[in-house]
């Protein structure tokens, strides 16, 4: 069974799940291999695994904060799969509206029928709810996520007079990057404050070694070059970039190396020249990989 529904609205792009076997679990018996070779791969930070199995059995949402590419997504895709629950991501936009979330009546040629939004589709069916860089939604959203992130757990929908009463299995969790915030685009405390939330940075050096390994298949050496490049190029705050080095840029540096791309070029393609378009900016960052992966490469 395929734990992950996508529904990025305005954005339709697959999620590429890589599996991997749970960390630390007795792996006793078929079943057991079944459930795990079904968990996509997710290298711990610090006890979030535990803390998010304990908000899902006590019905509480939660809140993910952290830099872009760091790992909230497939934390949130690990968890789903763990708990044996499905997942509805919605990659947010600054157009999308309650109505998106909730559903809306459509023509067809049986007349009018209510097509439930995927809010609505994970309160029915008590799925985990992903609203990923939530802040961006429109502000009407919140009206329909504050009744749903508090005691009540209940979806009103206005347009069919409904009052979805959310199982137990349902868990609404909304990230976003407060490096991008600004006055304008933030969490309101009223909403803010319904939420248990979790921190999430860079994993430490070994962890995201351990990543680049296992989602690139490069070796320790390699992983452990780029891993210092990070660090590195995450040193650099007087330069323009908007962002700085992630873990995802690293994993598309690995794979271009893995596939036979030397590594010079790799790390120019998936990191200096994701991360600015500005000339100046780009040449101080590949003066430092230049420095730390050599001219070689
Ligand atoms: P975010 O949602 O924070 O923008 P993602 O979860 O999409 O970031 O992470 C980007 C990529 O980085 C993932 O597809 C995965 O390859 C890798 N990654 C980052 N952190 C982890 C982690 N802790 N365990 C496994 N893979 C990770």
């Amino acid at each position: 069974m395929d734990h992950t529904e996508q529904q990025r609205l305005g954005a339709p792009e697959p999620v590429a799940l890589r599996q991997a076997p749970l960390g630390g679990q007795a792996n006793s018996g078929a079943a057991q291999r079944l459930l795990e070779a079904q968990v996509p791969y997710y290298a711990e930070q610090a006890g979030e695994v535990a803390l998010f199995e304990h908000a899902h059995r006590q019905c509480l949402p939660l809140l993910i904060k952290g830099p872009t590419g760091c790992g909230k997504t497939r934390f949130v895709e690990h968890m789903a799969a763990r708990l044996g629950r499905p997942l509805i991501t919605v990659s947010c936009h600054d157009d999308l509206s309650a109505a998106d979330l909730v559903g809306r009546h459509l023509i067809g040629p049986e007349g009018t029928v209510w097509a439930d939004g995927p809010l609505a589709r994970a309160v029915r069916t008590g799925a985990i709810c992903y609203l990923d860089e939530v802040v961006e939604a429109r502000k009407d959203t919140t009206v329909v996520l504050h009744p749903l992130a508090d005691d009540r757990r209940v979806l009103p929908i206005e347009r069919t007079g409904e009052q979805l009463v959310a199982p137990p299995g349902f868990m609404l969790v909304i990230s976003y990057n407060p490096g991008y915030q600004n006055l304008l685009k933030s969490l309101k405390p009223s909403t803010r404050q319904r939420f248990i939330a979790l921190n999430f940075g860079y994993p430490a050096p070994a962890v995201e070694q351990a990543i680049l390994q296992t989602e690139a298949g490069v070796d320790a050496a390699l992983a452990a070059r780029l891993v210092k490049l990070a660090e590195a190029l995450r040193r650099l705050t007087d330069h323009d970039v908007e962002e700085t080095a992630s873990t995802r840029l690293l994993v598309m540096a690995a794979r271009l190396v893995a596939s036979g791309v030397p590594l010079l070029p790799a790390c120019q393609a998936a990191i200096v020249n994701a991360l600015t378009d500005d000339a100046d900016t780009a040449a101080a960052l590949d003066e430092v990989v230049r420095a730390v992966i050599g001219h070689g490469g």
